[in-house]
């Protein structure tokens, strides 16, 4: 009985409306052991009548019968099957995985048939024996001549261990010792299986068919018995599994690394996704955080979102101990005990060459390195962070660290001369904006002493004398309180115009209470009248000079002035680590006696902003989608160089999800190498390896989720991608795609 049997086939081509024949009402039957050339001129059919009965192609007219049973309810599947089971191809232009080295090409066939690499080794050399190819076994098939490839296809063609074996001018691209040799070996085989050759050349195969057909347009015009043939060969059809997943992923993995240009290409591109897309989102994040955080507002200079300030509730100072339960609150990351220091610019000065101008911080909350000089150890000494940009900081650094400074109020312009500052060290922001982020980081002692001149600048004093209160300030002499070594502690000297108040134009004795009161606390000072001064003993007894500039003022112990404005703190800070869980951490506050107030809240917005939220949100989505596409077709047009290798291992049996599988791997591949790659990029941009901008924001804004969707991205991208591609590749026959590709 014949394995293959064509009754009235008929194949045509549509092509942009004209209808081609590729054969008419073909007749033909073939059985086991033969060995059969098809002759004809170029267009005769030939290919299209072996494309057909190897089931790569479709027919349109007629039946084909296999094995004695009608195909016509035959559907993609059925087909697949049906070359699996059956068909052994052999190509002109080989069609062989040029990548691959001859041992792996011969292995695939193996692989994709659902064998296990470790127990086909033998196989496989010995298919490789079987053609003469043995000391070529780890030659890529790319370095073959003709002939050793055509010898390569064939042993893969035997691996696949089918019935019948199908070659379509086999030796069309040899010389004429190679094609024989070719020949020769098909022979061989067609004694226990079914050999359909097409060729150009008879007299090359003369001696060695059992049957001659004949084509002319489309036609059979001989079909001749050269030979007579064993009638009684068994076969057994190949008994296929699919592809085992460990083998799959092996060979996906294999396929990744196999042609390093394309995996370099698309690594490139990968990253380039990966980056662009991080890039983008983080400085929109930077965006919307500049803008949740823009505004302005009276009090506070320093609105940062993690700024939390607090006062006991009962209105009472600050204790070291209450610090220490703070510290130890979940998410507090630092705690600025003065920090009133946070909302006061400074200015050191040297009232000559130089002005640093910046916000008080206390020096043990510095944690990072210095770019100039070095960190401060004494407590005159001075670190200053500020911009590169910054004339006397960084062009004038050497000079500038070798004067003495002064702090100088920004209000009053006045400059306490008590205190002499030196700078040890620099850290330059990138900041382009002068001003913006310039810190000047003090001692402790600095700290009090620039605490001490808030309180007193910012206190409100009232002088409480004979019942009446005077209200004591700068703006003249009357009752300003002013220290003087002198007076000893207790005591208040006043002058002789004031005393004439008094009953009796007598004073001493009397009480006067001194009242500071402020934002942050109030205090009293009572004091008793031991002298009153005048012009002639104002020299005596308080060593001053000039008695009309003076008139007016109250004298009273340095110890005791100090003591009004040289205070605990009753308001101080609170840095929290994660933006995010600030309700808990008010809460928290709250139920440890606190008042809070969230810094950020106190901010006045302008509409603007909501708008240019919206807007650039908007432009950032187009951007993303844009940027998507662009890589998304970028990454099909490199895959399209791999359109061959797919149609090959088609027509070697890989069905469509195989052919999927395989590509999601490698593009899975390549998506985690360049997801990793770009971490190792953010952590050497984290440890100062190497310094990107952009990268920097990225690190700032992005968190864990961030990070994950941008994964999960990556993914969904190569899938998509996978399945396109699968799709395309699947929507014509093999036979085709692979045509146009070769
Ligand atoms: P042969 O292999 O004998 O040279 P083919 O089988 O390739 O001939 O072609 C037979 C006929 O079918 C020719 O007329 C050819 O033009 C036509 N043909 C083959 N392939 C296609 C195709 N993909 N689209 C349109 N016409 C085709
Ligand atoms: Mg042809």
């Amino acid at each position: 009985m014949s394995i293959i049997k064509l009754k009235n086939i008929s194949k045509y081509y549509y092509n942009k409306g004209v209808i081609a024949n590729g054969f008419t009402k073909i007749n033909l039957e073939f059985s086991m052991g033969e060995f059969v050339a098809i002759t004809g001129e170029s267009g005769s059919g030939k290919s299209t009548l072996l494309n057909v009965i190897s089931g790569l192609d479709t027919y349109e007219e007629g039946e084909m019968y296999i094995n004695g049973k009608e195909t016509s309810h035959y559907g993609e599947t059925d087909f697949e099957n049906y070359r699996r089971r059956y068909i052994g191809n052999i190509f002109q232009n080989f069609n062989l995985i040029n990548s691959y080295t001859v041992y792996q090409n011969i292995e695939l066939v193996l692989l994709l048939n659902g064998a296990k690499k470790s127990e086909i080794k033998d196989k496989v050399i010995e298919l490789i024996k079987t053609v003469n190819l043995y000391k070529f076994r780890n030659t890529k098939v790319s370095k073959l001549s003709g002939g050793q490839k055509q010898r390569v296809a064939i042993a893969r063609a035997l691996a696949k261990d089918t019935p019948i074996i199908i070659a379509d001018e086999p030796t069309g691209n040899l010389d004429s010792r190679s094609a024989k040799s070719i020949i020769k070996l098909l022979s061989e085989i067609s004694k226990e299986k079914l050999v359909i050759i097409v060729t150009h050349n008879y007299e090359q195969v003369e001696d060695y068919v059992t049957r001659k057909i004949k084509m002319h347009d489309g036609k059979i015009l001989e079909d001749k018995k050269i030979k007579d043939i064993d009638k009684n060969i068994k076969y057994n059809t190949n008994n296929y599994k699919n592809i085992t997943k460990f083998e799959k992923l092996r060979l996906g993995i294999r396929n990744t690394f196999n042609i390093m240009p394309k995996f370099l290409l698309l690594l490139a591109v990968y990253l380039f996704i990966v980056v662009a897309l991080m890039a983008e989102y983080s400085g929109f994040k930077e965006q919307e955080y500049i803008a949740e955080n823009s505004g302005y507002n009276d009090y506070f200079q320093d609105t940062s979102d993690r700024r939390i300030v607090i006062k006991k509730e009962d209105k009472t100072s600050i204790t070291e101990e209450d610090y220490q339960k703070l510290s130890n609150l979940d998410n507090v990351s630092y705690i600025v005990k003065n920090d009133i220091l946070l909302d006061t610019s400074i200015n050191m000065t040297d009232n000559n060459n130089f002005w640093i101008y910046g916000n008080a911080h206390n020096i043990s909350n510095y944690n990072k390195d210095v770019d100039v000089g070095r960190l401060p150890k004494e407590s005159n000494e001075v670190l200053v962070v500020g911009s590169k940009n910054d004339y006397y900081l960084n062009n004038m650094a050497s000079e500038l660290m070798k004067t003495d400074l002064y702090l100088q109020s920004i209000d009053t312009g006045e400059i306490n001369k008590d205190l002499k500052l030196r700078i040890v060290g620099i850290k330059y922001t990138t900041s382009n904006n002068l001003y913006a982020n310039s810190k000047i980081y003090l001692s402790d002692e600095a700290i009090n002493t620039l605490k001490f001149e808030i309180y007193r600048k910012y206190s409100n004093i009232q002088v409480k004398f004979l019942d009446n209160y005077y209200t004591s300030d700068n703006s003249n002499n009357n009752f300003k309180v002013v220290p003087n070594n002198n007076v000893k502690s207790g005591s208040v000297y006043i002058s002789g115009d004031l005393n004439n108040e008094c009953k009796n134009n007598n004073c001493l004795g009397e009480k006067i209470q001194i009242e500071v009161t402020n934002l942050y606390y109030q205090d009293i000072l009572n004091l008793t009248i031991e002298k009153t001064y005048d012009k002639k003993n104002i020299k005596n007894i308080l060593n001053i000079d000039n008695y009309e500039d003076n008139n007016g003022c109250i004298y009273i112990n340095p110890n005791d002035y100090n003591n009004l404005f040289n205070k605990d703190n009753y308001q101080s800070s609170i840095y929290i680590k994660d933006v995010d869980s600030v309700d808990t951490t008010i809460s928290n506050l709250k139920d440890m006696g606190y008042n809070t107030l969230k810094v950020k809240d106190t901010l006045v917005k302008d509409n603007t902003s909501q708008m240019v939220k919206i807007f650039k949100t908007v432009v950032t989505i187009c951007l993303v989608l844009t940027l998507f596409f662009i890589s998304y077709f970028v990454i099909r047009i490199i895959l399209k160089s791999r359109t061959v290798y797919f149609s090959t291992i088609r027509m070697l049996g890989a069905t469509r999800k195989i052919c999927k599988d395989l590509l999601i791997i490698e593009l899975l591949n390549v998506a985690n190498i360049a997801y990793f790659t770009f971490l190792i990029i953010i952590y050497m941009n984290y440890s100062n390896i190497i310094n990107v901008g952009f990268i920097d924001t990225i690190i700032d804004y992005l968190k864990l989720s961030d990070y994950l969707l941008l994964y999960l991205i990556l993914l969904g991208m190569s899938l998509l991608i996978s399945m396109k591609f699968s799709k395309k590749l699947f929507k014509r026959s093999a036979i085709t795609t692979i045509g146009e590709e070769v």
